[in-house]
Protein backbone atom coordinates (compact mmCIF):
# COMPACT_ATOMS: atom_id res chain seq x y z
CA UNK A 1 0.00 0.00 0.00
CA UNK A 2 2.86 2.27 0.80
CA UNK A 3 6.05 2.13 0.03
CA UNK A 4 9.02 3.74 0.38
CA UNK A 5 12.69 3.55 -1.58
CA UNK A 6 15.93 5.04 -0.74
CA UNK A 7 14.66 7.88 0.95
CA UNK A 8 16.86 10.77 1.61
CA UNK A 9 16.47 13.98 3.50
CA UNK A 10 19.33 16.39 4.92
CA UNK A 11 19.11 19.90 6.83
CA UNK A 12 21.85 21.52 5.40
CA UNK A 13 25.30 19.71 6.29
CA UNK A 14 22.93 17.44 8.74
CA UNK A 15 21.91 14.44 7.04
CA UNK A 16 18.21 13.07 8.68
CA UNK A 17 17.59 10.17 6.57
CA UNK A 18 20.47 8.12 4.53
CA UNK A 19 18.40 5.94 2.51
CA UNK A 20 15.77 4.79 4.32
CA UNK A 21 13.54 2.11 2.66
CA UNK A 22 10.51 0.36 3.60
CA UNK A 23 6.73 -1.27 2.86
CA UNK A 24 3.33 -1.11 4.33
CA UNK A 25 1.12 -3.81 3.08
CA UNK A 26 -2.56 -3.17 2.74
CA UNK A 27 -4.51 -3.95 5.94
CA UNK A 28 -0.82 -4.00 8.21
CA UNK A 29 0.52 -2.08 11.13
CA UNK A 30 4.02 -1.39 10.92
CA UNK A 31 6.52 0.24 14.02
CA UNK A 32 9.26 2.23 13.20
CA UNK A 33 11.13 2.04 16.36
CA UNK A 34 14.05 4.19 17.00
CA UNK A 35 15.60 6.62 19.77
CA UNK A 36 15.04 10.64 20.04
CA UNK A 37 17.15 12.12 16.93
CA UNK A 38 17.34 8.94 14.50
CA UNK A 39 14.63 10.30 11.73
CA UNK A 40 11.35 9.38 12.46
CA UNK A 41 9.84 12.61 11.79
CA UNK A 42 11.96 13.56 9.34
CA UNK A 43 10.74 10.34 7.69
CA UNK A 44 6.62 10.94 8.18
CA UNK A 45 7.71 15.03 7.26
CA UNK A 46 8.89 13.61 3.88
CA UNK A 47 5.88 11.30 3.16
CA UNK A 48 3.62 14.11 3.90
CA UNK A 49 5.73 16.55 1.45
CA UNK A 50 6.85 18.92 4.23
CA UNK A 51 10.16 18.85 3.85
CA UNK A 52 12.43 18.01 0.53
CA UNK A 53 13.57 14.78 0.15
CA UNK A 54 14.78 12.10 -2.51
CA UNK A 55 13.75 8.94 -3.51
CA UNK A 56 10.33 7.04 -3.91
CA UNK A 57 7.64 6.95 -2.10
CA UNK A 58 4.62 5.31 -3.69
CA UNK A 59 0.72 5.05 -2.87
CA UNK A 60 -0.83 1.75 -4.11
CA UNK A 61 -4.01 3.01 -6.85
CA UNK A 62 -2.26 6.61 -6.38
CA UNK A 63 1.35 6.61 -7.57
CA UNK A 64 4.55 8.37 -6.66
CA UNK A 65 3.70 11.24 -4.19
CA UNK A 66 7.17 12.77 -3.68
CA UNK A 67 7.07 16.41 -4.73
CA UNK A 68 3.82 16.75 -4.33
CA UNK A 69 2.32 19.66 -2.38
CA UNK A 70 1.02 18.82 0.97
CA UNK A 71 -2.27 19.22 0.24
CA UNK A 72 -2.57 16.78 -2.49
CA UNK A 73 -0.36 14.38 -0.81
CA UNK A 74 -3.58 14.30 1.74
CA UNK A 75 -5.87 14.22 -0.62
CA UNK A 76 -3.82 11.07 -2.10
CA UNK A 77 -4.72 9.18 1.40
CA UNK A 78 -2.15 9.87 3.25
CA UNK A 79 -3.00 11.36 6.55
CA UNK A 80 -0.80 11.96 9.51
CA UNK A 81 -1.71 12.30 13.50
CA UNK A 82 0.98 14.37 14.71
CA UNK A 83 3.27 13.59 17.60
CA UNK A 84 1.35 14.17 21.09
CA UNK A 85 -2.38 14.27 19.08
CA UNK A 86 -1.66 17.99 18.05
CA UNK A 87 -5.49 19.88 17.47
CA UNK A 88 -6.49 22.48 17.04
CA UNK A 89 -6.70 23.86 20.87
CA UNK A 90 -9.43 26.83 19.77
CA UNK A 91 -11.84 25.05 18.05
CA UNK A 92 -14.59 22.56 18.73
CA UNK A 93 -14.31 19.28 18.49
CA UNK A 94 -16.86 19.40 15.81
CA UNK A 95 -14.65 22.07 13.71
CA UNK A 96 -11.63 20.24 14.08
CA UNK A 97 -13.52 17.16 12.43
CA UNK A 98 -14.60 18.99 9.93
CA UNK A 99 -11.28 20.18 8.91
CA UNK A 100 -10.26 16.55 8.54
CA UNK A 101 -13.21 15.78 6.23
CA UNK A 102 -12.97 18.78 4.44
CA UNK A 103 -9.27 17.70 3.24
CA UNK A 104 -9.50 14.35 3.02
CA UNK A 105 -11.69 12.21 0.57
CA UNK A 106 -14.81 10.52 2.06
CA UNK A 107 -17.27 8.87 0.04
CA UNK A 108 -19.37 9.62 3.09
CA UNK A 109 -21.00 12.90 2.95
CA UNK A 110 -19.92 14.93 6.43
CA UNK A 111 -22.85 13.74 8.95
CA UNK A 112 -21.81 9.93 7.65
CA UNK A 113 -18.05 10.60 8.17
CA UNK A 114 -18.61 11.60 11.39
CA UNK A 115 -21.44 9.00 12.84
CA UNK A 116 -18.52 6.59 11.31
CA UNK A 117 -16.13 8.33 13.39
CA UNK A 118 -18.24 8.39 16.36
CA UNK A 119 -18.93 4.39 16.37
CA UNK A 120 -15.18 4.48 17.28
CA UNK A 121 -15.13 7.20 19.70
CA UNK A 122 -18.57 7.42 21.34
CA UNK A 123 -17.23 10.37 23.81
CA UNK A 124 -16.32 12.53 21.04
CA UNK A 125 -19.71 12.82 19.91
CA UNK A 126 -20.65 13.68 23.47
CA UNK A 127 -18.47 16.60 23.16
CA UNK A 128 -18.55 18.18 19.94
CA UNK A 129 -19.44 21.63 21.14
CA UNK A 130 -15.93 21.29 23.83
CA UNK A 131 -13.57 23.47 22.99
CA UNK A 132 -10.69 20.96 21.86
CA UNK A 133 -8.13 22.84 24.59
CA UNK A 134 -10.11 21.82 27.26
CA UNK A 135 -9.81 18.16 26.52
CA UNK A 136 -7.59 15.87 28.27
CA UNK A 137 -4.49 14.43 26.75
CA UNK A 138 -6.33 11.08 25.92
CA UNK A 139 -8.94 12.61 24.48
CA UNK A 140 -7.20 14.97 22.69
CA UNK A 141 -5.06 11.78 21.04
CA UNK A 142 -8.64 10.45 20.26
CA UNK A 143 -9.44 13.97 18.39
CA UNK A 144 -6.15 13.75 16.58
CA UNK A 145 -7.30 10.22 15.01
CA UNK A 146 -10.60 10.67 14.32
CA UNK A 147 -10.11 14.26 12.61
CA UNK A 148 -7.62 11.77 10.59
CA UNK A 149 -10.29 8.95 10.18
CA UNK A 150 -12.91 11.18 8.99
CA UNK A 151 -10.78 12.14 5.68
CA UNK A 152 -11.18 8.34 4.93
CA UNK A 153 -7.24 7.79 4.89
CA UNK A 154 -5.66 4.88 3.02
CA UNK A 155 -2.77 5.03 4.94
CA UNK A 156 -2.39 6.26 8.54
CA UNK A 157 0.56 7.40 9.70
CA UNK A 158 1.16 7.59 13.04
CA UNK A 159 3.57 9.74 15.06
CA UNK A 160 4.84 8.72 18.45
CA UNK A 161 0.86 8.50 19.70
CA UNK A 162 1.95 7.89 23.34
CA UNK A 163 4.51 10.81 23.38
CA UNK A 164 3.71 12.97 26.68
CA UNK A 165 0.77 10.79 28.46
CA UNK A 166 0.65 9.33 31.49
CA UNK A 167 1.09 5.46 31.54
CA UNK A 168 -2.87 4.71 32.18
CA UNK A 169 -3.26 7.16 29.29
CA UNK A 170 -0.97 5.65 27.12
CA UNK A 171 -3.03 2.19 27.91
CA UNK A 172 -5.85 3.84 26.40
CA UNK A 173 -4.31 5.23 23.55
CA UNK A 174 -2.69 2.07 22.66
CA UNK A 175 -6.43 0.10 22.93
CA UNK A 176 -7.57 2.78 20.39
CA UNK A 177 -4.68 1.52 17.79
CA UNK A 178 -5.28 -1.56 18.25
CA UNK A 179 -9.35 -1.73 17.64
CA UNK A 180 -7.86 0.38 14.11
CA UNK A 181 -5.59 -2.31 13.45
CA UNK A 182 -7.92 -5.24 13.98
CA UNK A 183 -10.41 -3.32 11.90
CA UNK A 184 -7.46 -3.40 8.90
CA UNK A 185 -6.92 -0.06 8.40
CA UNK A 186 -3.27 0.59 6.92
CA UNK A 187 -0.75 1.96 10.01
CA UNK A 188 2.79 3.03 10.18
CA UNK A 189 3.19 3.66 13.58
CA UNK A 190 5.87 5.44 14.84
CA UNK A 191 7.23 5.12 18.37
CA UNK A 192 9.96 5.18 20.69
CA UNK A 193 7.49 3.13 22.81
CA UNK A 194 9.45 0.23 20.80
CA UNK A 195 7.37 -2.37 23.40
CA UNK A 196 3.91 -1.35 22.89
CA UNK A 197 4.60 -0.86 19.41
CA UNK A 198 5.68 -3.80 18.54
CA UNK A 199 3.21 -5.84 20.82
CA UNK A 200 0.47 -4.26 18.04
CA UNK A 201 2.33 -4.22 14.85
CA UNK A 202 3.01 -7.52 12.62
CA UNK A 203 6.48 -6.19 11.48
CA UNK A 204 8.96 -3.45 12.27
CA UNK A 205 11.94 -1.78 11.67
CA UNK A 206 14.82 -0.04 13.69
CA UNK A 207 16.00 3.54 12.60
CA UNK A 208 19.33 4.21 14.07
CA UNK A 209 21.17 7.74 12.47
CA UNK A 210 19.17 7.69 9.70
CA UNK A 211 19.02 4.52 8.50
CA UNK A 212 17.65 1.15 8.82
CA UNK A 213 19.52 -1.22 11.10
CA UNK A 214 17.17 -3.98 11.68
CA UNK A 215 14.03 -5.34 10.16
CA UNK A 216 11.69 -8.04 10.92
CA UNK A 217 8.28 -10.09 12.11
CA UNK A 218 7.85 -8.22 15.74
CA UNK A 219 8.13 -11.50 17.19
CA UNK A 220 11.44 -11.92 15.88
CA UNK A 221 12.44 -8.39 16.72
CA UNK A 222 11.47 -8.76 20.07
CA UNK A 223 13.34 -11.48 20.76
CA UNK A 224 16.46 -10.18 18.99
CA UNK A 225 19.01 -9.26 22.04
CA UNK A 226 20.41 -6.50 20.58
CA UNK A 227 16.96 -5.01 20.04
CA UNK A 228 15.86 -6.00 23.45
CA UNK A 229 19.06 -4.10 25.08
CA UNK A 230 18.86 -1.06 23.00
CA UNK A 231 15.16 -0.55 22.99
CA UNK A 232 12.78 -3.03 24.93
CA UNK A 233 15.48 -2.93 28.13
P1 LIG B 1 12.42 12.47 18.19
O1 LIG B 1 11.96 11.12 18.64
O2 LIG B 1 13.25 13.16 19.24
O3 LIG B 1 11.34 13.32 17.64
P2 LIG B 1 13.25 11.68 15.57
O4 LIG B 1 13.67 10.25 15.47
O5 LIG B 1 11.89 12.03 15.14
O6 LIG B 1 13.49 12.20 17.03
P3 LIG B 1 14.11 13.73 13.72
O7 LIG B 1 13.29 14.78 14.38
O8 LIG B 1 13.67 13.22 12.42
O9 LIG B 1 14.32 12.50 14.72
O10 LIG B 1 15.60 14.28 13.61
C1 LIG B 1 16.65 13.57 12.90
C2 LIG B 1 17.90 14.44 12.90
O11 LIG B 1 17.66 15.63 12.11
C3 LIG B 1 18.31 14.93 14.28
O12 LIG B 1 19.72 14.95 14.32
C4 LIG B 1 17.75 16.35 14.33
O13 LIG B 1 18.54 17.18 15.18
C5 LIG B 1 17.88 16.78 12.89
N1 LIG B 1 16.84 17.77 12.50
C6 LIG B 1 15.50 17.58 12.54
N2 LIG B 1 14.86 18.68 12.09
C7 LIG B 1 15.82 19.59 11.77
C8 LIG B 1 15.81 20.93 11.26
N3 LIG B 1 14.67 21.53 10.95
N4 LIG B 1 17.00 21.55 11.08
C9 LIG B 1 18.16 20.91 11.36
N5 LIG B 1 18.24 19.66 11.84
C10 LIG B 1 17.09 19.00 12.06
Amino acid sequence: MLTITDLKVSYGAIKALEGVSLTVGRGETVALVGANGAGKSSLLKAIMGLVSATGEVTVEGTGPILGRSPHKIARSGLRAVPEGGAVFNGMTVRENLQVGFASGASRLDEAGAFDDAFLRFPKLGQRLDQLAGTLSGGERQMLAIARALVGAPSVLLLDEPSFGLAPVVVDEVFAMIEMLTSGGLTILLVEQNARRALSLASRGYVIEQGSIVVEGASEQLSADSRIVDAYLG
